[in-house]
Parts: structure tokens; sequence; C-alpha cells
């Protein structure tokens, strides 16, 4: 099927800022495939099945959005899926470095497969997984930084979250 993506990540949990990424990444592509990269060494506050339901939900009913889990290399897991490209979103300064380092690794592993960047959203700049957690985890408020089913997540982690719309 026409131009596929894969768009990996942690997703510990999801953001509106990769919302965005994944929304206008489907003004790019014909399909995306959101997969959560299976580390055991890394801790995560969600389990893997929690962070695929709440991208799930997150997404809503659109047969161009598949989400899923890989382990391995990601490269190994492109090449055998239906896509040719990654798909990665770019921040601030300091993604930059680590996320030219990727590409060029992946590149280097595979020649066959491109890794295509999406600037942030001016809106989302600042948002990033640790640093929602670590704002719910000390009682401040991310409402309007993660999709409506990640607050109500958050909020059974964390019932000390505070519930008010930041002023930002
Ligand atoms: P993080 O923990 O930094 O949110 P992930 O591993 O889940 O990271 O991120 C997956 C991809 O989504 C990476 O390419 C990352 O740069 C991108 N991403 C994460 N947050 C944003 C954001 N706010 N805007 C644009 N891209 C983002």
């Amino acid at each position: 099927m026409g131009n596929v993506a894969v768009y990996p990540g942690s997703f510990d949990p999801v953001t509106n800022g990769h919302m965005d990424i994944i929304e206008r990444g489907l003004g790019v592509f014909d399909k995306i495939i959101v997969t959560i990269g299976l580390n055991p060494n890394k801790k995560t506050l969600f389990s893997v099945e929690e962070r695929i339901s709440m991208i799930r939900e997150s997404v809503g009913d659109n047969p161009r959005v598949e989400v899923n889990s890989f382990s391995g290399l990601l490269v190994d897991y492109v090449e055998k899926s239906e896509a040719h490209c990654i798909l990665r979103g770019l921040r601030a300064m300091s993604d930059f470095e680590y996320e030219f380092q990727l590409a060029l690794i992946n590149r280097r592993l595979n020649r066959k497969i491109e890794t295509v960047f999406l600037m942030t959203g001016a809106s989302w700049f600042y948002c990033n997984s640790g640093i929602v957690k670590e704002a719910a985890g000390l009682g401040g408020s991310v409402k309007g930084m993660v999709p409506d089913i990640v607050l109500k997540k958050l909020k059974e982690k964390f019932p000390d979250m505070n519930g008010k719309t930041p002023e930002i």
C-alpha cells in the first residue's frame, strides 16, 4: 500500500507532540505504523500494552494508522514491514545530535531505508514524555500536553495530580 512510514519511539506515554507528528505525517504518507521499541533494560511507567492502547485510543478509528511493538533492530523491522521510511520528530537542538546519530547508524545498517524528519509544531517544542511524567509525578497538571486518555491514566498512577489547566 503506497507510501508507508514507521514512526518508532517509546511513547511512555504518547503526548500531543507525538500526536502532532502522526497527524502531520498522514499528510505526507499514505499510512503510518506507530511502533513501540521494546527494550527490556529500560524502565517505563506504562507497560507496552498500556502504551499501545493509549495510542490506539488517541488516534481513534483510522485505517491509515497501525499501532504495534517491535524488538531487535529497527531497520530489520522496517525492512520486514511494508514501509521503507522511518519517521521521526525533531524538537530542540538537543534532539538534533541524537537523531542525527540514529539516522546515520540506521542508514549504515540498511541503505534502502530513509529517515524523514518533521519539525515539531511550535506548541509542542517543550513537550516530551519525560517532562510529562515528572510534572505529573510531582502533582502538576499536564492537561493540554497529552491526549485525554493519557491524562486519565496518569491520574490513576498519580492520584495527587492537579487537574487544573496550567496557564501557559
Ligand atoms: P520522548 O520520550 O522524547 O517523547 P519518544 O522515544 O517517545 O520520545 O519519541 C519518539 C519520536 O517522537 C522521536 O523522534 C521524538 O523526537 C519525537 N517526539 C517526541 N516528542 C515530540 C514533540 N513534542 N514534537 C515533535 N516530535 C516529538
